[in-house]
């Protein structure tokens, strides 16, 4: 299983896509080490994020605790304070890092409205490798915005010896957002295309599964059903800044239990857990993030392998690429079923003073008043 651990919804950082900066928690209700300490070993990927997560003082014991109970240790940051990672990275070099880049310097400066940030994300990633790190890589969001520079933050992802990972707008409670919708599907949509060629060409195996996690991608942009039914709350599950535990991190009806009140085991066999599994396996939103994806794509048999549809994709169009080929989108993508969304404008906050919503003690809120946008739609 795969978690994701919201330790803070604390951001120096100002997306237009994502208003967990307006929304900060108070350091003192955030999850604790030692509830973490209940969580037991054994997942698979376990994802320290945020909010931004190396605004905890304390992250450095959050990891000590939480990397012998994980396959991979991940910490997701926007790479505004690397030097806090250099020691951690020092002292466990195979923990997976990646730092929010959504394209060229004035692009992602815009979208994430962060002063220099390109430049210090650059030199971070540097740092942390030159600190010993093996798995390294940027995280970009793919919008109207950026998606023509997709191949080059590729490329560029390539030349510093690291990864790229890719998701697209889509709401969340975790984002405190509910209007993000594409200007432009299908122009949006062709550009990723570009990208799944990018990957099949190179001899890493875990690129070509990429590259069809990214035709997911494509289907998520035009609002097309996935590739994958979801399997939130049993293959990958959040746990947010209060330590409650849901199946994902978009419907905020989705609770699964309380980590500082109960067990792990307590909460994955209670009653609300069933009752919200059950909710997931109708749920008719096409979400297609990193998570949800990979978690969807592994084989129930043997989670080390992936299913066999995407492994025969995968096997076909490597070896149609190998040999001089092009992927035929037109047979897997239906271009001309493009679902029709309001146009919200986005607008960047770089050079812009608007300030977070700071509410005192919102650790005593319901989990309503935590979360007052009751619906996300991700079609
Ligand atoms: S598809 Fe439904 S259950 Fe799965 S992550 Fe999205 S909102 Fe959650």
């Amino acid at each position: 299983m795969d978690l994701t651990i919201i330790s803070t919804f604390r951001c120096n950082s100002r997306c237009q896509m994502c208003y967990i900066w307006k929304n900060p928690t108070e350091p003192k209700e955030e999850v604790s080490i030692e509830t973490l300490s209940k969580l037991p070993g054994g997942f698979d990927n376990l994802n320290v994020s945020g909010g931004e997560p190396t605004l905890r003082r304390d992250l450095a014991e959050i990891v000590e605790e939480l990397y012998p109970k994980a396959r991979i240790l991940e910490i997701s940051s926007n790479g505004l304070n690397p030097e806090r990672l250099v020691p951690i990275i020092k002292r466990h070099p195979n923990i997976k890092v990646r730092f929010s880049l959504e394209g060229d310097a004035a692009t992602s400066n815009a979208i994430r409205g962060e002063k220099d940030g390109y430049q210090i994300k650059l030199k971070g990633i540097r740092m942390l490798r030159e600190a010993g790190g093996t798995d390294l890589g940027f995280a970009m969001v793919i919008q109207d915005e950026n998606a023509d520079q997709l191949v080059k933050v590729y490329e560029l992802a390539r030349s510093e010896g690291i990864e790229l990972a890719t998701s697209t707008l889509h709401n969340a409670w975790q984002f405190y957002k509910n209007d993000n919708y594409f200007y432009n599907r299908a122009k949006t949509a062709k550009e990723v295309e570009g990208l799944i060629t990018a990957m099949l060409k190179t001899n890493k195996v875990k690129n070509w599964f990429r590259a069809y996690l990214n035709l997911g991608l494509i289907e998520k942009i035009l609002g097309h059903d996935r590739l994958i039914p979801c399997t939130a709350g049993s293959d990958f599950a959040f746990v947010d800044p209060w330590s409650d535990v849901w199946a994902c991190n978009v419907r905020s009806d989705l609770p699964l239990g309380n980590l500082a009140r109960q067990d792990w085991s307590e909460i994955m066999n209670s009653e609300q857990a069933r009752s919200s599994l059950g909710k997931v396996s109708a749920c008719t939103q096409n979400c297609w993030m990193v998570t949800t994806a990979r978690t969807a794509m592994r084989s129930r048999l043997v989670p080390q392998l992936p299913k066999l549809s995407p492994m025969a994709w995968v096997i076909y169009n490597k070896l149609k690429v190998t040999m001089g080929g092009k992927v035929d989108f037109a047979s897997y993508i239906d271009y001309d079923k493009v679902l029709e969304t309001p146009l919200v404008p986005r607008t960047s906050n770089l050079g812009r003073s608007v300030k977070a919503e700071i509410k005192v003690q919102r650790g005593l809120m319901t989990k309503e008043e935590h979360y007052p946008l009751a619906e996300f739609i991700n079609r």
